[in-house]
């Protein structure tokens, strides 16, 4: 990834700090914040603060840090009061999924019957 697009990239300006962030965990390579458009009662999103485009560009290197997001989807998730009745984890990859910011996040849905797989 070049400079530029990380320059662009407002997931990376909310961890450096330049763009305002409704943090919710900050796991230390990881970060967990509110979407700012939600589409159910609780909506966060949990991204390495490593710039990495989405799935499909994850590394060898990386499969640790992704095991930690998932890990701490189930720990954010219990700590917003999810975990009884349930709540959805997933990630979209380019453009079918409709991807729109390319910076890999976990999006975490819950707080209500999510019906459909949709996002
Ligand atoms: P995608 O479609 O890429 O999987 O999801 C991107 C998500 O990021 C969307 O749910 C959208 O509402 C959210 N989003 C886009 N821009 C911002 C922003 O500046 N701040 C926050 N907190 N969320 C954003
Ligand atoms: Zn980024």
């Amino acid at each position: 990834m070049d400079d530029a697009s990380i320059e662009d990239c407002i997931f990376c300006s909310i961890v450096g700090g330049s763009s305002e962030g409704d943090i919710v965990f900050d796991g230390g390579d990881t970060l967990w914040f509110r979407d700012v458009s939600p589409k159910a009662p609780v909506h966060v999103l949990g991204i390495p603060k490593q710039h990495i485009v989405s799935l499909a560009g994850v590394k060898g290197d990386d499969h640790a840090l992704l095991g930690k997001l998932l890990h701490e989807a189930a720990s954010v998730a219990a700590e917003m009061g999810l975990a009884a009745d349930g709540y959805r984890v997933l990630t979209n990859v380019g453009a079918n999924a409709g991807q729109e910011v390319q910076h890999l996040h976990m999006h975490l849905l819950g707080g209500e019957p999510l019906g459909p797989m949709r996002c």
